[in-house]
This record gives structure tokens, sequence and C-alpha cells, in this order.
């Protein structure tokens, strides 16, 4: 087992590898920016060492810095939470290169489901339902109107390298088809610098459910059932839960088992996601993602796991402390994202946080690093805190939420604590009866258009 691991993010995420790493008799070096010299993680690891500038270019994405610092401290492995540069097959190789291990899958894999063209071909290849779509990318915008045509509006064109919502463009018709493929090139190109896309058939009323996977690297893998996170906000999940209220034992068995199969048959090592469309009782492969999610605590909630403490015991060339047999659901879990955001457009609303009372008692869990007079930077993402609550059934865990909520104070900043208040008066977020659109409208109806 390691003796030391350097945790190259910030924010709760970094809190919660630190955490881990403390409950395993492990050693936690923080890294942080100039802007973070007072944030939570630092303060909490047992050393931290500064390693840049606010801007993250500069810092949590400077991979010289990262290195240097575990030379220095004499971190053997690299944990890099989500973000950053948890996807990020280079830097994986070059931590590799200087005999270090990178918590998480290797380079080749990252590369893999990092580009969704090669993810999407290697799924299938693995008996993996996908979206029916274009074979591979789509050349010009001549071949973009022929699959319009084949697959019948509305269509989404999508770039291969993209993420976080970027570089994606739904057509409804062959007029809009030009502007949306010029668009999602154009978003592929400057976002992520490749500007190839591919094309999909629009599902118009699915729900979004992932399956998360975890591997040991040597042919062994499991599933740990689906996640529902189909409020969404500009592709940005902002609830979740588990198990998804819409499906079946039968079905999450089903897909649970061809996801597990899909990620043995490719060694894969450590925590991932493979999300899914699920539309009519069909399943639609549409990325996996490489790393530990945002959303993880619910699956650790209703499961009894600890997903970090895994990845780590892997990552050291221990076997997973589970098996399949082993993994049984307890209950209904719910997370809630609180942004630092003013509503009704979620504006970014950095600044010091005057008051912050998180909330306690049976079946919650609050993940964030704020504190009493901390001032939040400007430079980075908006997420604040995680509030997770689990309870024995979904209106139990409802309930719960609601209570939870009620016990939070954030002060000295917008934050989207409201809007979470405001959807539990909502009869279709109780039913459960909603789709991927469902938020946007709701959003649009109160506030209109913004
Ligand atoms: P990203 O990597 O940017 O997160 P994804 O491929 O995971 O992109 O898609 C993000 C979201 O976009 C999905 O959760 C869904 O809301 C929407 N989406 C993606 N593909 C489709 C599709 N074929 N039909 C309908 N919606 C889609």
């Amino acid at each position: 087992m390691f003796d030391k691991i350097l945790i190259a993010n910030r924010g709760e995420i970094a809190l919660r590898v630190i955490r881990a790493c403390r409950e395993m008799g492990i050693q936690s070096v923080a890294v942080h920016s100039t802007a973070d010299a007072d944030a939570m993680h630092v303060r909490m690891a047992d050393e931290a060492i500064c390693i840049g500038p606010p801007s993250s270019t500069e810092s949590y994405l400077n991979v010289a810095s990262i290195i240097a610092a575990c030379e220095v401290t004499g971190a053997q492995a690299i944990h890099p939470g989500y973000g950053f540069l948890s996807e990020n097959a280079n830097f994986v190789q070059i931590v590799e290169d200087h005999d270090l291990t990178f918590i998480g899958p290797t380079a080749e894999h990252i590369r893999v489901m990092g580009d969704k063209i090669t993810a999407k071909d290697t799924m299938k290849a693995l008996g993996v339902p996908c979206v029916p779509g274009s074979a591979g990318g789509v050349p010009d915008l001549e071949s973009a109107l022929k699959i319009g045509e084949e697959f019948g509006y509305p269509v989404i064109i999508k770039a291969t390298a993209g993420g976080g919502g970027k570089g994606m463009k739904v057509a409804t018709s062959a007029e809009d088809m030009k502007s949306a493929f010029q668009t999602a090139r154009a978003e592929g190109k400057s976002n992520f610098g490749n500007d190839e896309v591919y094309i999909e058939k629009y599902l118009t009323t699915p729900r979004h459910i992932e399956i998360q996977v975890f591997g040991d690297g040597k042919g062994n893998a499991v599933h740990l059932g689906e996640r529902d996170c189909s409020l969404q906000r500009r592709h940005q999940k902002v609830f979740e839960e588990a198990p998804g209220p819409s499906i079946t034992p039968e079905e999450r068995a089903n897909i649970g088992k061809i996801c597990a199969d899909a990620v043995a048959n490719i060694n894969y090592i450590g925590a991932g996601t493979i999300e899914f469309l699920y539309e009519n009782g069909e399943f639609y492969f549409i990325e996996m993602n490489t790393r530990l999610q945002v959303e993880h605590p619910v699956t650790e909630a209703i499961f009894g796991v600890d997903l970090v403490r895994e990845q780590i015991r892997v990552a050291a060339g221990l076997p997973m402390s589970f098996t399949q047999d082993d993994l049984q659901i307890n209950g209904h879990a719910i997370e809630v994202r609180i942004n630092a955001e003013r509503l009704p457009n979620f504006s970014p609303c950095p600044g010091r946080i005057s008051q912050y009372h998180a909330p306690g008692g049976l079946g919650v869990r609050m993940d964030s690093a704020l504190y009493d007079g901390y001032s939040i930077p400007p430079f980075y993402d908006s997420l604040i805190g995680k509030l997770i609550v689990q309870g024995r059934d979904r209106p139990e865990a409802l309930a719960r939420l609601n209570r939870a909520l009620g016990e939070l104070i954030v002060d000295g900043v917008d934050t989207t604590i409201p809007l979470f208040h405001d959807l539990l008066a909502e009869e279709a977020i109780h039913t459960g009866d909603y789709n991927i659109h469902w938020l946007e409208k709701w959003l649009d109806a109160r506030f209109g258009s913004i």
C-alpha cells in the first residue's frame, strides 16, 4: 500500500480523497494555487504545497508543478479527483514515466473513452447497446444531410472530443442542419482542438441513466447499479439519485451485467461510469467517464461502500474488497448540487461566506469544503457542496432532503439551495415522472427563457 498520496484537485473532492487516505492510514498531500492558500483541503491534508497562480492552467492543470510536488513530498501516487487532469491520458503517461502511480484507469483506456466515436465503436463491439447514428465521423455537410434523412429528424451533432455539454447541437430539420453542423464543429475545434463530429438520432423524452462499474485491471469487474441523473440544466446534472425510480431489478441486472462484462473484457481498472439514455425500456450508450463522478456518493450510500478507498486499493495492486454478490441495494439516496450561483440565470456568485451550517442527523451526508469566513475564489467551478441523503425508500429520502435543506445555511453568496426547495414542492419530483428536458421546461415556465 502507498504511504503517501498527492491529490491533484481542490474543493470537496480533495477532502473526499483526504478522508479516505486518513482512514486507510495513508499520508495526504494537498496541492493548491495561490488563490486557494486558505482553502479547506490545504488545512485538512497532512502536507500542502503551492503549485502556481490562480488560473487553473498554471496550477491545477500544471503537470510539471504537480510532478515536482510529488518528488518534493515523496508522494508515490496521485489521485486526480474529477475534472482537471482526471481524464487526461497524456498526464497519466507522464505520471507513469516518473514511476508514480495514477489512481485511475490506464492512459490507453482514457484515450479510447475520451474520443466519443472510438468509445462508441468499442462499446458496440463489446455488446453494449448504442444510440443509432452515423458509423464514425461525418466529414461534411452533404454526408450530414444524408444521415439526417436516413435516421429522420431530430438528430444531434456531437463533437467526438466534446464534454461538459459543449460541442453538441440538435438539428430539427434539413434547414437546421447547416448551422447545427457548423456550430458543433466550431465548438469542438475551439474547446477541444478537434473538429470531428458524428451524428446520432436525437431521443426526445429519455431519462439519463448511468451505470457505475468497477474493475481490478485483471479481468474482474462488478457493477454497482444505476444512478438517474435526468434533472439537468444545459446538460449539467443538478439532482441525482440511486436507484433509478424507473428501473426494475431485472433491467438493472441485465444492463449491469452487460456493463461489468464489457469493462472486465478490456481489463479496466478502477471506477468508471457508463452513461445511457433510457427511453421506452431501452438503454442507449452515450459515453463512458473514466473517473470518479461528482454524484458517486449516492451509489456509496445504497451499497455501503467507499469507492475512493476501492480506487486506492486496486491502484496499489490489491483485489477489490467486494464481489458482485456482496453488492446489495439498501434504500434510496439522493444528491443535490449546491452551487454558488445567482438564480434565475445561474450566474456564478463567488464571495465571502459569512455563515455556514451543515445539516446532520440520520442519513445525511454533506460533502463541502466551505467554512465560516471562507472566500469562494472566482477562478474555479461554482460547485460548493453536495448534500446527500439516504432513506429506506424514495419518499423517506425526499422527506429527509426537505428536512436537511431546511437546516443548511450558506450565507454571504447566492446559491442554488432555493431551487431545491421549489423543486420539492413539485409533484413530478415525488412521482419521479420526468425526463432530461423536464427541468429546463420547468425553469422556462417559471422564469421565462433566459
Ligand atoms: P458530455 O460529454 O458533453 O456530457 P454526453 O454525450 O454525455 O455529453 O451528453 C450529455 C447530455 O446531452 C445527455 O445527458 C443528454 O441530456 C443529451 N444528449 C446526448 N446525446 C443525446 C441524444 N442522442 N438524444 C438526446 N439527448 C442527448
